[in-house]
């Protein structure tokens, strides 16, 4: 099963399938990412936020995966924001994951009310340049927020990690990003269960179809855009089935009628006024 590399604005290159570890136990992270680092994955999304990175980083160790062969992203939580902060954030990040440097290192979220968010962007510019990670990039940023750290920078982050799911399938926003070189990563790319997603008849028919699992169409809707996508579970099972989605093709009608269940419906914090 070979998991397809995109190719990021800065010559590096990232897996397109993933798995992320939000809300997953420390205490289970450990067992939860060595199980998809069997299952196959390479590329894992943490935050220091999630709590889990020590895990994260055992799993890391144990599997005597080659480094060249991992993609590992975390991020930069919001009170971390600012220049002294933002480094000490990654270094501490580093430390425990137990590497000495990640491919993708995020800002969080803009959090446009303190206002740090140029600043921190300018730290993470530095972070690139000194090794400490290869790419940059930014999360749950919208059009006005990435203006601005273009502007002041001349920097186009590498991604943008937003909430994203065929009921808020982002295009207005992608319609901006993608043409600058920014890829989309999409967060809670299940919905994260937090609607009847699965039961949608354009998911279930397409699901019946072609003989695989609800979750399977929509990673594949995913994939199909070109939107980079780390579905979560805790189950080896699911993240079995999650990673068993290049066998099958979902038909542009199939793609079109998931496209139409788009109506705006976060399931998530809004960027612009979220205080955490
Ligand atoms: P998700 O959409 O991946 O949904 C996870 C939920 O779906 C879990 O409850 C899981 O049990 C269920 N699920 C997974 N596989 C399934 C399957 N095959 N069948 C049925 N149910 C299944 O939501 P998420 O975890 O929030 O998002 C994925 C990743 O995105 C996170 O783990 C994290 O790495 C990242 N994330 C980032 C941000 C951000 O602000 N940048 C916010 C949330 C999540």
């Amino acid at each position: 099963m070979t998991v397809p590399q995109l190719a990021l604005n800065d010559g590096h290159s990232i897996p397109q399938l993933g798995f992320g570890v939000f809300k997953v136990d420390p205490d289970e992270a450990e067992r939860v990412v060595s199980e998809a680092l069997e299952v196959g994955y390479r590329h894992i999304d943490t935050a220091a936020v999630y709590g889990n990175e020590i895990g994260v980083g055992r799993a890391i160790e144990k599997s005597g995966i080659p480094r060249d062969e991992l993609f590992i992203t975390t991020k930069l939580w919001n009170s971390d924001q600012g220049t002294q902060s933002a480094f000490d954030a990654i270094d501490l990040s580093l430390e425990k994951l137990g590497l000495d440097h990640v491919d993708l290192y995020l800002i969080h979220w803009p959090r446009p009310d303190l206002d740090r968010y140029v600043e921190s962007w300018l730290a993470l510019e530095q972070m690139r340049a000194d090794g400490r990670t290869r790419s940059i990039g930014v999360s749950n940023f919208h059009r006005p927020h990435l203006e601005r750290i273009i502007a002041e920078s001349g920097t186009v982050p590498a991604v943008d990690q937003v909430e994203l799911h065929p009921a808020f399938a982002q295009r207005e926003l992608r319609g901006f990003s993608e043409p600058l070189g920014i890829r989309t990563e999409a967060w809670g790319p299940l919905g994260q269960g937090k609607y009847e997603l699965f039961d949608e008849p354009a998911v279930a028919e397409a699901a019946a179809a072609h003989g695989v699992t609800p979750a399977q169409v929509v990673i594949r809707w995913h994939l199909q855009q070109g939107i980079v996508v780390f579905p979560k579970t805790t189950s080896k099972e699911r993240m079995a089935t999650n990673f068993a989605v290049f066998d099958f093709e979902l038909a542009p009608e199939e793609v079109a009628a998931i496209d139409a269940l788009d109506r705006g419906m976060r399931v998530g914090a809004d960027p612009e006024t979220a205080t955490f």
